[in-house]
């Protein structure tokens, strides 16, 4: 009797403590503006990923009072400078915090210019409903009305919100709330910068208030195809920007150095110039994947349109920009070199 209320009290202490734990957020650098440093507060030039992932989150204390936070350095860079092997280093270290148990939420700070393609790639490859949350400055540590330290403070409570689960990675940048799939940046030095043009935001945070919205329906994280664990290397893909009397130049250099796919970003709805187009079907017909997507930027590249898709043994785009085309065929070849399976592939993540 006395050890049965003994346990009770234990439990209850043991529920209480529970209740009042503190979530544990990690927070991985990468560099980019937010850790970036210029030389006054009105100055037009700096550089970015000079400020340590100790010192970002220090400028935040108020972090520290809602989460356990715990800060790691994966990269240093401008976000121009993002690869493959950074890429695969988070994905790995992003799936063994969460897999384990250690994080209940990641934060990952990283330069805005190719934030997007990083939070496609990690969409398709985290194996977690856990909050995963990127984000950015547009105004450097140093500069007047630096705009990181909120947006940092407003991405940890994203982390940290039971509505971010199963919502895939997202973009918290401005007191908005994106899906990787969707958002691109749409302005090069604007705060407002980051924008989903087919489909909008899925939330909004306010001071920390997180709402959310909508939520993403195509496939991500825990039911996406793909896997990294054992993947060292990622397959060559080529992107090629097409124009009014444009030359097949790009595609035959992508063909000749070993292109395994080339992301075409054709005019309109997906059309390449008459001369880039014959180049492109060479590469179909020699085994290379040829995405069709549109330099546009918005709306989808529709398969068969002015140009015939089958004839031609093209896979479109659907509705993804070039740069993110780019990530899931890379990551599509990782699995299959199938036309069919790879149009299916791009219907569905
Ligand atoms: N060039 C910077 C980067 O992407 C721009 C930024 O972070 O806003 O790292």
């Amino acid at each position: 009797m006395c050890f049965s209320i003994k346990k009770v009290v234990a439990l209850m202490l043991i529920s209480a403590v529970a209740a009042f734990a503190k979530p544990t957020i990690y927070i991985l650098a990468t560099g980019g503006t937010i850790a970036g440093s210029g030389s006054g507060e009105l100055s037009t030039s700096y550089t970015s990923g000079t400020v340590t992932v100790d010192k970002l989150i220090a400028a935040v204390p108020q972090i520290n009072e809602i989460a356990t936070i715990k800060g790691e350095q994966i990269s240093q860079i401008g976000s121009q400078e993002m690869n493959n092997e950074v890429w695969l280093k988070l994905a790995k270290r992003v799936n063994e915090l969460l897999t384990t148990g250690k994080a209940d939420g990641i934060v990952i700070t990283h330069g805005t210019d190719t934030m997007e393609e990083t939070a496609y790639f990690l969409d398709l490859v985290v194996k977690s409903d856990k909050p995963i949350v990127m984000v950015g400055a547009m105004r450097n540590s140093t500069s007047m009305s630096a705009d990181g330290p909120l947006n940092l403070f407003n991405a940890v409570n994203v982390a940290m919100s039971k509505d971010a689960v199963g919502k895939g990675v997202l973009v918290t940048m401005n007191d908005e709330i994106h899906a990787a799939r969707e958002v691109t940046k749409t302005n090069t030095t604007a705060v407002d910068t980051f924008k989903s043009p087919n489909t909008g935001k899925i939330g909004t945070v306010f001071y920390g208030n997180v709402k959310f919205y909508m939520a993403p329906v195509r496939k991500h994280t825990t039911n996406s195809m793909f896997d990294i664990t054992k993947i060292t290397e990622l397959p060559r893909v080529d992107i090629v920007y097409s124009h009014a009397n444009d030359n097949a130049d790009f595609v035959n250099v992508a063909l000749k150095n070993g292109a395994k796919g080339i992301v075409s970003a054709g005019m309109g709805n997906g059309n390449p110039f008459p001369s880039v187009l014959k180049a492109l079907n060479e590469g179909a017909k020699n085994g290379v994947i040829v995405v069709r997507d549109s330099r546009v930027g918005t709306g989808e590249t529709t398969r068969n349109g002015e140009v015939n898709d089958d004839e031609n043994g093209f896979v479109a785009s659907d509705n993804l920009n070039a740069q993110k085309a780019r990530v899931l065929l890379m990551l599509a070849l990782t699995k299959t070199t199938d036309k069919a399976k790879i149009q299916e592939i791009f219907y569905t993540h």
